[in-house]
């Protein structure tokens, strides 16, 4: 099925075209019926499946653009992801030709210069729930307009630290609001507070285990402790990846390789929760532009990133919750494309691998470093 097929508006098909995106992805074709029947819906899905735009095309295209209200707030855990969905939706309205407008509102940004943004009455506003909660309280946001709340990264969202603010701006809104909650990962806990959240939901699920795409392939190296920046220093030049993802578990640990690796003249960001919004924004577009091939990250800067052809992750080490090897190794591989993930490990962590290994019935193969080259360990 074509994307003209599926939705109303030939505009919105139109734009997609010229984005290149011409069928629907499974997630898309069936949330859109959902969606424009106004129904609440949970769905997970695979890391890279068009999540954002499979909601972003029903609302997009419910939206009168003569009206000058707001329709949607959409609630993302990050700044960064904030940004990527604030430009998803600057891109299809520009190519539909559409006078969608859209802000972005987080928490670190200046207030004031959001109140002025704010003035040219977006028809959709995208950002963290704190800055929009106290923008609702200053009757900047008039939140009593809007149909539909989008809750992006929706696990992360119903966790402890994020839960309350996200509640206190559903609780602005109108009682019988529509509710989509959208999430690569969702264990169940997760699931049953979305559904307290989204009530009366159709949830869409498309694995059973939240799964790993199959077209990335799994290694892992084993190290000491003390030589792990050394042997990341040996497995970049041995893979040699033309765009390639490098995570840490702890902040502390990607100064000391971000200084290594630059010495030996690597072109590599950093990206770390403590970056300041600037230098986040600077690393991700150097990245994305291919100006710099590697990008560190922690797993709370990187959550939800959409950077193309990402050929190659790597882990300094292996995080301790294993959604987040799911969500590293996900940057990797999408639409369908080849990937690597490499994980660097000692002896220690050799019961998570199996654990990994289980969790996701992924085959992790051993490699060992020799003559410079990644061989069978
Ligand atoms: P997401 O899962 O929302 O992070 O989307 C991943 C990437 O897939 C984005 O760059 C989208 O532009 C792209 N994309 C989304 N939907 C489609 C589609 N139907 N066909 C091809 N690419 C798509």
């Amino acid at each position: 099925m074509k994307f003209n097929e599926l939705i109303e508006d030939s505009q919105i098909a139109d734009g997609l075209l010229i984005q290149g995106i011409e069928e629907p992805t499974v997630v898309q074709a069936d949330a859109y019926p959902l969606i424009k029947q106004q129904k609440n819906v949970i769905a997970r899905s695979q890391t890279g499946s068009g999540k954002t735009l499979a909601y972003l095309i029903p609302l997009m295209e419910q939206i009168d653009v003569e009206e000058k209200r707001l329709y949607t707030i959409i609630l993302v855990p990050t700044y960064e992801l904030s940004m990527q969905v604030f430009k998803q939706v600057q891109l299809l309205a520009s190519n539909s030709r559409k006078d969608i407008r859209v802000v972005s509102i987080i928490g670190s940004g200046n207030i004031n210069r959001q109140i002025e943004l704010l003035k040219c009455k977006p028809h959709i506003i995208v950002g963290t729930s704190q800055r929009i909660f106290e923008l609702i309280k200053r009757k900047k946001i008039m939140a009593h307009t809007v149909n539909t709340l989008v809750i992006d990264e929706a696990d992360k969202m119903v966790d402890k630290n994020t839960l309350q603010p996200m509640l206190d701006v559903r609780k602005c809104l109108y009682k019988n609001i529509q509710i989509l909650m959208f999430s690569a990962s969702m264990n169940k806990k997760a699931l049953e507070k979305a559904r307290e959240i989204a009530v009366d939901a159709s949830v869409l699920q498309y694995e059973d285990k939240e799964s790993i795409p199959d077209t990335i392939q799994h290694m892992y190296v084993i190290t000491s402790r003390k030589e792990k920046i050394e042997t990341l220093r040996s497995v970049c030049s041995a893979v040699k990846a033309d765009k390639c993802m490098i995570f840490f578990s702890k902040q502390y640990e990607t100064q000391e390789a971000f200084d290594k690796l630059n010495y030996h003249h690597y072109k590599i960001e950093l990206l770390t929760g403590n970056g300041d919004k600037m230098q986040r924004k600077n690393a991700i577009e150097r990245f994305q532009a291919g100006k710099a091939n590697y990008l560190m990250a922690t797993d709370v800067a990187s959550r939800g990133l959409h950077i193309d052809h990402v050929d190659v992750v790597i882990n300094i080490s292996l995080p301790d919750d294993t959604k987040d090897y799911l969500h590293r190794c996900g940057r990797c591989g999408r639409n369908n494309e080849k990937g690597l993930c490499i994980s660097i490990v000692t002896e220690n962590e050799l019961q998570k691998v199996k654990i990994l290994q289980k969790t996701f019935g992924i085959n992790m193969i051993c490699k060992k470093l020799y003559k410079g080259q990644l061989v069978r360990g």
